[in-house]
């Protein structure tokens, strides 16, 4: 049978593209791609011309029984998603399952995720944390997850994009503490990367003070609750409640 790659494409940055993944997307019968338009324009920015097959949210069920039984035939595959880690906030998870279930050898080529890039230049505690990705997009279902995480001892990875991260802010301000520290990274790698920090509070007024702090593509790392993460909980509760009549 042949092999399963997973390989990390870049989240901004071609040069973070690595030389193994590279040879393997090269070498590999065929490539597995969330977006294949995208993905030709990435491999064709290294010179390569490569068999490509789409692979997203929609399809996915019932592309994997197809994908595996070519991979049990021999042929070798790699699966990258538009950008970073595919898996992490991204589509893979229902193949790898399938391909692991068949026996196929699954093997990880590593490189960019954006959460652990933001992770590795916030400066909160990173012995431990907990990737949280996306908050549900309407306000209810988010303000109900944020008041879950209030009291959460380790440090909080979200990722968000640029048309909710006001509400985002403003939402976690209200529930964790305008006081909790936090950062935001924006675009990393990329022309415009900004990392800013301080409290939640803080960074609420400067990303509504600054148009252009609202463009791109964003992780915030939230520090934990702490000693007193019962005390969190229970003032998350509190906000909650007084938030409760309002919420649509
Ligand atoms: N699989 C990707 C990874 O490994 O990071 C994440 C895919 S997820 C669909 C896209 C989200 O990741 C964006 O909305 C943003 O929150 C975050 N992201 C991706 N690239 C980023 C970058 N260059 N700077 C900051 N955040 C980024």
């Amino acid at each position: 049978a042949g092999t399963l790659h997973v390989v990390a494409t870049p989240i901004g940055h071609l040069g973070d593209l690595s030389p193994r993944a590279l040879e393997v997307l090269r070498t590999v019968d065929l490539v597995c791609a969330e977006d294949t338009r995208h993905t030709r324009q990435l491999l064709a920015h290294f010179g390569v011309e490569q068999a490509l097959q789409a692979l997203h949210q929609h399809n996915e069920d019932t592309q994997a029984a197809n994908l595996v039984e070519r991979l049990r035939a021999g042929e070798s595959m790699a699966l990258v998603s538009d950008a970073g880690t595919p898996l992490v906030s991204d589509p893979g998870f229902r193949l790898i399952r399938a391909a692991r279930e068949a026996g196929i050898r699954v093997s990880p080529v590593p490189g960019a995720c954006a959460a652990i890039a933001a992770l590795s230049v916030a400066g909160l505690a990173s012995d431990r944390f907990a990737f949280e990705g996306f908050l549900p997009a309407k306000a209810g279902a988010r303000r109900d997850r944020l008041v879950r995480l209030a009291g959460e001892p380790r440090t909080l990875v979200f990722y968000e994009s640029a048309h909710r991260i006001v509400e985002c802010l403003d939402d976690m301000a209200a529930v964790f503490g305008r006081e909790r520290p936090a950062v935001l990274a924006r675009e990393l790698t990329k022309l415009f990367e900004t990392v800013l920090d301080g409290p939640l509070g803080t960074l609420l007024e400067r990303v509504e003070a600054d148009a252009d702090q609202r463009k791109g593509e964003f992780v915030l790392v939230v520090q934990g609750a702490g000693e007193d993460g019962e005390a969190q909980v229970a003032e998350g509760r509190r906000v909650y409640a007084l938030l409760a009549p309002h919420l649509p």
